[in-house]
């Protein structure tokens, strides 16, 4: 699985590229963040977990 972030709902916080243990880091968040190396997702899960907005999903690339 891979983060998509819902870009309606970010505040652009930072919080999941700090979180995030993947290297490289999975985010990089601008006005907006944006995911930049879904391919070292561990799915750990804490980007999900951390956002205050609810903004990030695991998924499978194709749903
Ligand atoms: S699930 Fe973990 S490794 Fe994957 S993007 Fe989120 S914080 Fe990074
Ligand atoms: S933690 Fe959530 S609100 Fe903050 S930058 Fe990441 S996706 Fe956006």
């Amino acid at each position: 699985m891979r983060p998509y972030v819902d870009e309606e709902k970010c505040i652009a916080c930072g919080t999941c590229a700090e979180v995030c243990p993947a290297e490289p880091v999975v985010f990089e968040v601008g006005d907006k963040s944006k995911v930049v190396h879904p391919e070292a997702c561990t799915e750990c899960e804490a980007c999900v977990d951390n956002c205050p907005v609810q903004a990030i999903e695991l998924k499978e690339p194709d749903e």
